[in-house]
Parts: C-alpha cells; structure tokens; sequence
C-alpha cells in the first residue's frame, strides 16, 4: 500500500536535538570536562551492508546500524528501528536517550539503538524474514545477554525480536531467549511487554494530571499522535480508564472528533490492514497530521516520530500538558516555546519508559527461568514509574528547572557518577 507520508521525516536534528539537551541538562552539574565527553559521545558505533535474496529473485543490499552509547551501568539495550529514514545521526540521538531512559528508570543497563534502511511495508512475509535474520546474524559478535540486548522499535515487532533469538540461538548452538525483549510469550516473551510502553504512558499522565489538581479523566480530551505500538496501546489504556480520545492520527493523517472517537472500533479497523484515512463515520473528520497536533485538547501525546513539534508549530498547541509517548518529538526551540507558555512537559526518556522497564522484566526472567504473571508486572511497573517521576519533580523543584532537563541531568549524573566511582581504566 503507498501511503501519502505527512509526518515530518527525522533527518540529522535529532542527533542535534539529543546534543542540544545534554549540553542544557549537563551546564546545571558540576561534572569533570572529561566526564561529560565521555558522555557526550557514542562508545561504539557499526554499520553493516548486507545482502538480502528479493522474492524476484535478485539480490539487494541494505544498511543496517547498531550504535552502543554506553554501557557504564550494564549491558546496552534499545531497539532496533525498520525505516527509509533511519540514519547514522538518528540512531546515534536513540542510543543516546535509552542511555539517559534506562539510568533514570535505575534499570542496570546502558543504552543502544539500531535500525535498518527499509520500508518495511514494501517486504514481503518471506523477504521480511530473510533481511531480518541477516541483519541477526550480522550483529552476532556484538550482541549477547551481557553486552547489548535489542528490542522492537517502529517497523519492528515481536515476530522480528523471534527471527533474531532463532537465528542467535541457531549461531551458538542453544536456546538464548535473553538475546531480545520484546518477543512472543511462547519463548521466554514477558506479560505485558506489549502493551507496556502505551500503558506506561498514560501512568504517567495521570501522576501528571494528579499534581496538576487536573485529574478528572472524563473531563480530560486527548490527541494521540501515532497509532502503532505505543498509540494505540495509550489510547485503549485511556479509555479503559474514563479519558475521552479525540484525535489521533497514522502515517497517513488524522481523524478528530470532539465528542470522542471509538478508539476500539478503529483499533480493530486499522489492525485489518485499513488505514485512519479510510475510516468514514459521521462526526469524525480527517485531519493532517500536522493540524492534528494544533487541535483543541487538554493533553497531546505524540507518539510516532522524532521532531513533530517545533517552532513552527509550538505556539499554536492547544493543550496544557504534553505527554511525550516517542522518542526526541519535540526540538530544543519548540521546549523554550512550550516553556514560556507555561505548558508542562513530560520528557520520553520517563512518559515512554514502561517499555524498557517490562523489557528489563522480561530479561531478568529469562536469566533466571522463572516468569511472573501479569499482575505481578503491572504492580512493578506502576511502583517503578511513580517512584521515577517522583524524583524528577523533586529534583526539578530543588534545581528550578524544567521536567526534561531535570529527568536527563539526574540521570546523566547517575551515568557521571558510575564512571568516576569505577574510574577509567588503563
Ligand atoms: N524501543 C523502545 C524504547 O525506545 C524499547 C527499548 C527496549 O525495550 O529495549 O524505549
């Protein structure tokens, strides 16, 4: 299906974005200037060209990227993006922030990023397939349960994450379903991972709503930009929980309705292989993705790509809270813009931490063999996010600072602290 892209594509700026808060977060801790380089900078970066047999019949090749930022705290961990956009400079800006994600979330873990150059949407079930366990078999030497563990990202999911732990295990010779999260429960999978991130979102909307004196969710509208993984699991999650959805969009555009769209309806419209554009009911209009962002609502969630609000767009945003469900979507201009509004920001690195919190879940059960139950996850993760996002407005009240630069510099710090506990060797 060709599909009419209106989300802005990431290019270099997210790399720019990442740098540009690390610069802001680091000026308010005294670190040693070796330290912060250090910091600052990946610690391994590999690209591989790989060849990959096409149903016609022909040979292609691909690029794929794993960047390990840094594995001071643990083992790297991140996703591995599917995308014709991804490139060095994105991978480089999503290595960077799990580091910051996972430090924050007190997770014993450093932080990677991957991706493969390919529209995932243009492969077949075979082709899929093919590239995917290339791209595994490529990463073999770099990858293991102690040195980097991937996970699904956007264009990828639990299917992939299984052709990975098949193709890893195949390599060395025994089941290692520590080798990813993120995969189908029947190998070593985790309760709730799926959802986990969705979820994990809309915890943190309501501890933000709570301390704004906000919280009434049937009275509370929302826009969710972004329907796959993450979007679609915030917006189930919220109206289960009595929130009204009124806007939310895909690669193709938006659909809006101020009294509320069915958000189970369109789940199982657009799992049917549909798109939002197709849906027609009376009531809803179709939006651009773009407009969708500057609609009226009490919260925003973007949840699809990297750079969606920006100076162009920031002083026109309805909403009083901002809820960050990707990865880097609002730039360094769009943050002041946002910040001289008085409108609050939950940064990614904590609203979109659910995710690598059921991963750490999943990863710890599989070493040890021994699996929880669904409760049991959902009880650690909701004690985990409260605890996390307490400390952040703790430490952005004792240093006056917005939430973003105090979630990065507490745990750039926690980073900064390990290194000079455990010092630089030779
Ligand atoms: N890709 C997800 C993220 O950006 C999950 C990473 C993981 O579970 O390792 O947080």
């Amino acid at each position: 299906m060709t599909v009419n892209t209106t989300l802005i594509a990431p290019g270099a700026e997210a790399y720019d974005t990442a740098l540009a808060q690390f610069d802001r977060a680091t000026s308010i801790l005294k670190l040693p200037t070796g330290v912060i380089e250090f910091l600052r900078l990946p610690k391994r970066e590999y690209t591989f060209n790989f060849p990959v047999q096409m149903d016609s019949g022909e040979t292609k090749i691909f690029t794929g990227y794993r960047v390990h930022h840094n594995i001071v705290l643990g083992p790297s961990k991140g996703g591995i993006r599917y995308s014709p956009h991804v490139n060095l400079n994105e991978v480089r800006a999503l290595a960077m922030w799990m580091t910051w994600k996972c430090a924050l979330m007190q997770l014993p873990y450093g932080g990677a990023k991957g991706g493969v150059v390919v529209d995932p949407h243009q492969l077949s079930a075979r082709e899929n397939e093919m590239l995917t366990r290339r791209f595994a078999s490529e990463l073999v030497p770099v990858i293991s349960p102690h040195i980097d563990i991937p996970a699904p990202d956007m264009g990828t999911n639990s299917k992939t994450m299984a052709w990975i732990m098949d193709t890893y295990s195949m390599t060395v010779g025994y089941s290692v379903p520590a080798i990813v999260t993120g995969k189908p429960l029947n190998i070593g999978g985790s309760e709730g991972r799926e959802e986990a991130t969705g979820r994990g979102v809309i915890i943190i909307m309501d501890e933000a709503l709570k301390r704004k004196g906000l919280y009434e969710p049937e009275k509370s509208r929302l826009i969710i930009q972004g329907f796959g993984n993450v979007g679609s699991h915030a917006a189930l999650h919220a109206i289960e929980k009595g929130y009204q959805v009124v806007g939310i969009s895909d690669v193709g555009g938006g659909v809006y309705d101020p009294n509320g769209l069915d958000i189970k309806e369109l789940y199982t419209f657009t799992r049917s292989g549909h798109m939002l554009a197709d849906y027609d009911q009376p009531g809803v209009e179709h939006v651009s993705n773009k407009e969708l962002l500057e609609l009226d609502c009490d919260v925003l969630i973007p949840a699809a790509l990297e750079g969606q609000i920006t100076e162009r767009n920031a002083g026109r945003v309805k909403a009083h809270l901002i809820v960050e469900g990707a990865n880097g979507p609002t730039t360094p201009i769009a943050d002041e813009i946002l910040r001289s509004r008085n409108i609050t920001l939950v940064p990614d690195i904590l609203a979109n931490a659910g995710g690598v919190t059921v991963s750490y879940f999943e990863w710890v059960q599989d070493l040890q063999f021994f699996f929880w139950d669904e409760v049991e996850i959902m009880r650690q993760l909701t004690r985990i996010l409260h605890k996390a996002y307490d400390r952040v407005v703790r430490f952005a009240e004792e240093k006056d600072v917005d939430l973003r630069t105090a979630a990065q510099a507490y745990a750039i710090d926690r980073v900064a602290q390990a290194t000079i506990t455990r010092g630089f060797y030779p």
